[in-house]
This record gives C-alpha cells, sequence and structure tokens, in this order.
C-alpha cells in the first residue's frame, strides 16, 4: 500500500491548487481524480476572474498559488471590470483559451516534485477512531485500492451524485459525459455530516463558422493590461482576440415562455437551489417579464477552436427548445448546436462543519475544499483548494493551520461566510460581501499576502525578490509624492488646481482630487518620469483613500480583539451563566472556534457576547 502524507481527491480547480501548495510544502502528495485528461478543465465559462472573483485570483497568487501564473499563459482577451468605479472594486477579468489553460495545468502538475497523479475514482475514506477520535488515514480507489495519508482533501466539485437534466431526460453524470461520484457520495452520507443537494447550469455550445458575426458589436481588450500574476509584467501571451455582444428578444422570450414546462427548473423535477446571480435564460425572462432582451457574450473557448459559448443563455429546456431560442437570436439563425445546454443537481457538505482551516470538525485530517463546500465558481474553489492545500500539509507535518481573517483577504471573507453562516444556495463571491473593501483591493493582494504566503513556504525566492524590489518602489514612490510641493513641477497646469493652491500646495492634496490622473504628471518632474506606472497607480490609490483606508484599518483592529478570544471544541455553553437557550443551543450546534466567529452567528445578541468572553477571560 501506498502511503503519503496528503491525498487530494479531485482535479479540478480546487484540487490542483491542494495539490500543488501540499506538494510544495514538502508533504509527500497524491492526486487521485477521475481522469488526468480532465485535469484543470472548464465546466462552464471560459474565462477567469470578474468582480470580487478578480480579486481572489490576484489573493491566490500573492499567496503563492497558481491559477493567476496559468491564466496568464492562456489568456485571449483581458479587461478591468467596474473601471467607471471606485478602485477597491476594480475587477480583473481574462477570457481563457480553455484547452490551453487545461493543457498547462496538467503540465504544470506534472512538473512537481512530491506529487504524485493517479487516474482513479475514489470508492470511500479510510477512517480510524481512538476513543471519541475519529480520524481519516486514506482512500480507497476503485482500480488503484487503498492509498494511506495523513491528511485527505476531498474536492470533488459538481460529481458527488450528479444528476444532469435536459427536458425531462436525467443523466447521472458529475459534468457532460462524465461519470458521477456515487460510491463517495453514498459514503459520506454514511458518516454522520449534514449534505444538501445544489444545482447550477450552462448553455448550450455553438459552432463558431455557422455565427453571422458581422452582426455583432466588437469587445476588445484593454489598452493597458496588468497581468493576473504579480510575477508577470505583461502577458506572456499576447494571442489577444475579441468578443462579440448579442441579445436576446422578443421572440426569444415567448418561445421560453410557451415551453416553460418543459424546463426541469419549472416542471418540479428539479428541487435544488440554483446560483442566484447566474440564473438560468427561463429564470431571467420568468423574474425580469418587463425586459424585452438580455445580454449575451459569444465567448470562443480557444484560439484553436470554433466552439463559442453563448454567456447568458444557460437553459435546460428540451434540445428541440434549445435550438429554437438559439435560432431565434439576430445572427445565430443558422447557428449550429454542437452541445446541449443542461442542469445539474449535486449533493454538497454544510461547510459550517468545517474550520477555518476548512478541516471537518468531526473527522480529524479530513479537509474539504471548492464546490463540494456549497460555492460556485473556479476562483472561489482554487482560493479553499489552495487553504486546505496548505493547511492539509502543515497538519501532517504537525504545524498549525494558517488562517485567514476577514480583514487580511477576500478569501478569508469566503471561508469565515461558509463556515460561520454556511449556505442554502451557491456561494459566489462579490465585493459587497467584504466590509474592508478599500483595504482589499486587488493591487495591494502582494502587500497583503505575500510576506504569509513566503514565510509558510509557498512563494519561490524569485518571486519573493520580485515582490521586495516592489515595496521597495513603493516606498520610494510614497517618500518621493509625500515630498514634492505643487511649485516642483514647472508648467504643470489643470482645471483642477483652485485658486487657493499655491506653490507649497502638497501634491498629495492634488492626487487626492478624483479628476487629477497620477500619469499626467510624470512629464513635470524627472523622478516620477522614472516611477513606472504600475506603482504610481498604487501610490495614486492609497493617497486618495488615505481617510477611508485609515477607518478600514481601525475597524480591523477592533475585530481582531475578539478573534483573538478563542472558544475550546468541546467548550460547554451550559455553564455560563446568563446565556438564553437559544443562544446556547446556537452556540452548541454551530461550535464557533473564537469570539469573532460567535458574533456573526445569526441571534447571538451583544450582551451575550459579553457573557461568553467575560466567561472565557475569568
Ligand atoms: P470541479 O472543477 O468540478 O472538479 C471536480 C473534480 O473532482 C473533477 O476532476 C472530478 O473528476 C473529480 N472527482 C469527483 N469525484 C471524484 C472521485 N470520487 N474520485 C476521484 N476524483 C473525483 N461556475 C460559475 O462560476 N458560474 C457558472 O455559471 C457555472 N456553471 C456551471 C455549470 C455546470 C454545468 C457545471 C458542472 C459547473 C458550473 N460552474 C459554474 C461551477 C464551476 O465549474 C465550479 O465551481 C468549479 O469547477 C468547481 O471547482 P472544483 O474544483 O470544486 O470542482
Amino acid at each position: 500500500m501506498e502511503k503519503f502524507d496528503v491525498i487530494i481527491v479531485g482535479g479540478g480547480h480546487a484540487g490542483c491548487e491542494a495539490a500543488c501548495a501540499s506538494a510544495q510544502l514538502g508533504a509527500r502528495t497524491a492526486l487521485v481524480t477521475m481522469s488526468l485528461d480532465h485535469i484543470g478543465v472548464m465546466s462552464c465559462n471560459p474565462s477567469i476572474g470578474g468582480t470580487a472573483k478578480g480579486h481572489l485570483v490576484k489573493e491566490i497568487d500573492a499567496l503563492g498559488g497558481i491559477m493567476a501564473k496559468i491564466i496568464d499563459q492562456a489568456t485571449i482577451q483581458f479587461r478591468v471590470l467596474n473601471k467607471s468605479r471606485g478602485p477597491a472594486i476594480w475587477s480583473s477579468r481574462a477570457q481563457a483559451d480553455m484547452h490551453a489553460y487545461a493543457r498547462r495545468m496538467r503540465s504544470y502538475l506534472e512538473e512537481q516534485k512530491n506529487l504524485f497523479l493517479f487516474q482513479d475514482s475514489v470508492q470511500n475514506l479510510l477512517t480510524t477512531q481512538e476513543g471519541l477520535h475519529k480520524h481519516v488515514i486514506g482512500v480507497r480507489g476503485k482500480i488503484f485500492g487503498e492509498l494511506l495519508g495523513s491528511c485527505i482533501v476531498l474536492t470533488t466539485g459538481t460529481f458527488l451524485s450528479g444528476m444532469i437534466h435536459i427536458g425531462d431526460s436525467q443523466i447521472p453524470a458529475g459534468r457532460a459525459h462524465e461519470k458521477p461520484s456515487v460510491a463517495l457520495a453514498q459514503f459520506l452520507k454514511s458518516t454522520n455530516l449534514r449534505i444538501g443537494r445544489l444545482k447550477t447550469g450552462t448553455p448550450p455550445r455553438l459552432d463558431g463558422k455557422t455565427i453571422r458575426w458581422s452582426e455583432f458589436a466588437e469587445q476588445h481588450s484593454d489598452d493597458h493590461i496588468v497581468p493576473f500574476s504579480f510575477s508577470h509584467h505583461q502577458l506572456p501571451s499576447k494571442n489577444l482576440i475579441p468578443m462579440h455582444i448579442s441579445q436576446t428578444v422578443e421572440k426569444t422570450h415567448a418561445i421560453i415562455q410557451k415551453n416553460l414546462s418543459s424546463s426541469p427548473l419549472y416542471s418540479g423535477q428539479i428541487q435544488a437551489m440554483g446560483p442566484r446571480y447566474c440564473p438560468s435564460i427561463e429564470d431571467k425572462v420568468v423574474r425580469f417579464p418587463d425586459r424585452s432582451h438580455h445580454q449575451i457574450f459569444l465567448e470562443p473557448t480557444g484560439l484553436q477552436s470554433r466552439e463559442i459559448y453563448p454567456n447568458g443563455i444557460s437553459t435546460s429546456l428540451p434540445l428541440s427548445i434549445q435550438k429554437q431560442l438559439v435560432h431565434s437570436i439576430p445572427g445565430l439563425e443558422e447557428a449550429h448546436v454542437l452541445k446541449p445546454g443542461y442542469a445539474i443537481e449535486y449533493d454538497f457538505i454544510d461547510p459550517t462543519q468545517l474550520k477555518s482551516s476548512l478541516e471537518t470538525k468531526y473527522l480529524s485530517g479530513l479537509f474539504l475544499a471548492g464546490q463540494i463546500n456549497g460555492t460556485t465558481g473556479y476562483e472561489e474553489a482554487a482560493a479553499q483548494g489552495l487553504v486546505a492545500g496548505i493547511n492539509a500539509a502543515r497538519k501532517a507535518q504537525d504545524l498549525d493551520p494558517i488562517v485567514l481573517s476577514r480583514s487580511q483577504a477576500y478569501i478569508g471573507v469566503l471561508i469565515d461566510d461558509l463556515v460561520v453562516k454556511g449556505t442554502a444556495e451557491p456561494y459566489r463571491m462579490f465585493t459587497s460581501r467584504c466590509e474592508y473593501r478599500l483595504t482589499l483591493r486587488e493591487d495591494n493582494a502582494d502587500l497583503r499576502l505575500t510576506p504569509l504566503g513566503r514565510s509558510v513556504g509557498l512563494v519561490s525566492e524569485s518571486d519573493h525578490e520580485k515582490f521586495l524590489t516592489r515595496k521597495d518602489q513603493l516606498q520610494q514612490a510614497r517618500h518621493l509624492i509625500s515630498s514634492l510641493r505643487l511649485g516642483d513641477l514647472a508648467g504643470f497646469t489643470s482645471p483642477q488646481i483652485s485658486p487657493k493652491d499655491n506653490p507649497g500646495t502638497p501634491l498629495s492634496r492634488l492626487i487626492q482630487r478624483p479628476k487629477n490622473n497620477i500619469l499626467d504628471l510624470k512629464a513635470y518632474h524627472p523622478k516620477l518620469a522614472r516611477t513606472a506606472d504600475h506603482i504610481l497607480r498604487r501610490v495614486e490609490i492609497e493617497t486618495r483613500y488615505e481617510g477611508y483606508i485609515e477607518r478600514d484599518s481601525a475597524h480591523a483592529r477592533s475585530l481582531s480583539t475578539l478573534e483573538k478570544v478563542r472558544i475550546p471544541h468541546n467548550f460547554d455553553y451550559q455553564k455560563v451563566g446568563g446565556l438564553s437557550n437559544e443562544v446556547t443551543e446556537k452556540l452548541t450546534f454551530h461550535r464557533p472556534e473564537n469570539l469573532g466567529q460567535a458574533s456573526r452567528i445569526s441571534g447571538i445578541t451583544p450582551a451575550s457576547l459579553t457573557q461568553l468572553r467575560m466567561h472565557l477571560q475569568a
């Protein structure tokens, strides 16, 4: 029997990050996945990033993860979203050559030292019990049999008892043409883990050569591209192509309305909750009856493929109706449907049964990451995979877990939301979920997280050196900006300069005025001219939002005082005087790890928190 420190089950976005992190931290790691040819596959949209998801990718990179490095090699269109709004919510989004992405991910994994890939389907986990303490000791695969490992990371995505729906057809599958994971789902049900069911969906894919492209508006990449990975100065791949924008019309909506009863979403065939913010076209037509059209982005799936992903028309209507709705769209009248759209239902595990390290509270050594925890999206999955991979390796090496706080990273917000509040519908990240938006920006993810990534051992020496150089350049630029006065910029004029300004007016005060662009100042001072644009832009954001950032930091400091008060896992809440039955029950059920988490459980009052704090600190 082969022995490993860590076994990762699943080669999707969570599994790839988990496997690389664990192996790079020196743990002998096995990655067991149903098909090695499907490592890093994008099950749905061919893109990485987007609102708040871009933040997650930058954070993964800053910590030493791999998603950003791989997508930079496979980008075919790149834009920063929300540019008309404040920099806190600027979010990078790359359209991906999904085939190139998956190929590069597999190569990256194959090159990892300490990482052993297995093509197999895990049927169940091997466990042992000492007294009340139960822990995992390995997995049993269908082909390779038993593999031993002191920590297991399950990243099984949509595969647990997956069931595809197209009209009234039901096909057991984990994803189109891939078998579901039934034995493992049954095993998990036999443990006392609480399990629920969710659903998601995907649009039909179209043959690009049958589309009348002249009908659609083109959307190009930004002129100025800042790659996802902090270690890349420019995109390694320069193969940028435009997307096309289309829309549904009234005829499309009429077809959908007429055939609603044959949609499994409306016939009662699907009971599980779907992603609220990524609804099917059926849902959009029903929920917004006054809208005469919905936008569709026609996204290529790769440079060497004609397959087009029509983003915006996810559907599980019968195939004949899918064809009708596609053909009702101007420019798609002759479009050939290559693959049908479908909905998929799958099991997920209630994430309130996890610690912030992503280890389950009741089965020691078992970590869960990705869609299995009720999330949706590649980036959410990868972020959890990275944390679970790091912590599984650290546990195998007898080290304490790393936990990211809400004030430190979007990844911290994601995991805290999951483990404290759980989710009843597929959870996706949004900037609005984060209370420290001005502090947790994409541009400063390296300052927030790279020192941690380096200290755990994930950030490579060369990436760390680049980070230290950037940090140094930033420091110098901050110093320069704070020392310069208007009078130092000979000849500079701007409508933003007011009569009250004089040669002694600090440059920082000018930068704080909304319409001033720091790059416009470069021509007026040699030291500014010598400073890299990306460094100046970062200092501009810091300067403009200085006051708000300080307020965020003060709030974060007060939160961290609560987070520092730990609550023992088996703590008996009955012993705390003055707690209501409701509060005692909720705390016993959720078993928060610290007072900060307890404060975020719904129904936990400030008074009960004070009682608990006094008891814990007595
Ligand atoms: P996955 O990427 O699903 O990977 C799971 C891996 O586990 C696979 O490699 C599988 O082979 C392996 N596996 C499973 N069981 C076993 C086993 N027993 N033994 C060995 N290996 C196993 N996200 C969005 O953000 N927006 C969307 O609109 C969207 N739509 C989607 C539509 C569909 C139809 C699907 C399937 C997914 C959709 N997603 C969407 C979700 C997105 O694909 C996932 O969130 C993301 O891929 C989850 O990553 P993961 O690593 O958790 O799982």
